[in-house]
């Protein structure tokens, strides 16, 4: 148990030191620059070339985006997903050495050049977390997490880290096994993370920047904003792809019936969802009992007899 405890606490601690350094110390190796960065640059372009051009500099929520990006970037990692994760670890190595398991590893893909070892992780991936984001979607559960990321209601580059920390547990989780496999840990991800960060805020961007036929590979502003319409003939939406949109186009579940620019998005009753941060944190937790209480309401509605009848059974 002291070993957890000390993987726990060292981590607030190194990761504090670890944030503390970076922003210190501007360099090409630096998250905290490279996010600062890239987001400078999607909002630059947003103000040059808009594609929605009416959509203000400062479009509705851009502070609380802003706040979700450093929040999920960074501080969640700093309040405690990186000291859980590591004991996460800790624990499932601990749990695996029970069956004389030590080792994970079971493609070595280590002797491979580094271009391929980096293309191999980008695609496996990006593969596991389209299933888990179709996953979000159609779990009622999950749903009422990722409806976070789907309470935009006008879009920019900014709202691609608009989501719930528990949003963060489900994929790393859901992504560790498959990764420890071919012998990736969680510190390989610098150039990977940057790239994938990119297409994300361009994916969210208001930007119409055309890619031609690379547009059935990668993911783009046109094919995401369809993800976010509130209206989609599909229950469980379309357009899952997070940096590649290729499994969409491979398994049929890619949606574009026409120019996306200006269509209404969120989802049912999304004006009356929670505006704040706090709210939003909080509110995944407790909408079963919001949602049971409307039920109730509303069948005691359908119970209830209307007053003409009342008048004819008399
Ligand atoms: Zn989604
Ligand atoms: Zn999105």
């Amino acid at each position: 148990m002291e070993k957890y405890w000390n993987i726990f606490t060292s981590s607030f601690s190194d990761y504090g030191h670890y944030l503390w350094r970076e922003m210190l110390h501007p360099g090409w190796g630096n998250y905290f620059y490279w996010l600062l960065g890239l987001s400078l640059f999607f909002w630059l372009l947003e103000i040059v070339v808009p594609w929605r051009k009416g959509q203000p500099v400062f479009r509705q929520d851009f502070w609380l985006d802003g706040f979700y990006m450093f929040f999920n970037f960074f501080l969640f990692s700093l309040v405690g997903f990186n000291a859980l994760s590591n004991i996460g670890v800790e624990a499932f190595n601990d749990f695996l050495g029970l069956f004389g398991i030590h080792n994970l590893v079971a493609f070595e893909i280590q002797s491979w050049p580094v271009w391929a070892q980096l293309l191999t992780l980008f695609v496996l991936r990006d593969f596991i977390q389209w299933n888990v984001h179709r996953l979000l979607h159609h779990s009622d559960f999950l749903w009422r997490f990722h409806k976070v990321h789907h309470s935009v209601q006008q879009m920019g580059f900014a709202a691609h880290l608009r989501f719930h920390w528990g949003e963060t547990v489900v994929y790393r989780t859901l992504e560790y096994i498959p990764l420890a496999m071919i012998g990736f840990g969680i510190q390989d991800f610098f150039l990977v993370h940057i790239f994938a960060t990119a297409i994300g805020h361009f994916n969210h961007s208001n930007l119409h920047i055309p890619l031609g036929p690379l547009r059935y590979l990668f993911n783009n502003p046109q094919m995401h904003i369809w993800h976010h319409a509130k209206h989609l003939p599909h229950r469980y939406g379309a357009n899952y792809g997070i940096s590649l949109s290729v499994w969409d186009y491979l398994f049929g579940t890619a949606y574009m019936p026409k120019d996306g620019r200006d269509i209404e998005l969120g989802f049912e009753e999304v004006e009356a969802y929670p505006k704040s941060f706090l709210e939003q944190q909080v509110f995944p937790f407790r909408e079963r009992e919001v949602v049971s209480l409307r039920e109730v309401s509303s069948f005691e509605v359908k119970l209830s007899v209307p007053a003409e009848e009342v008048d004819q059974l008399r």
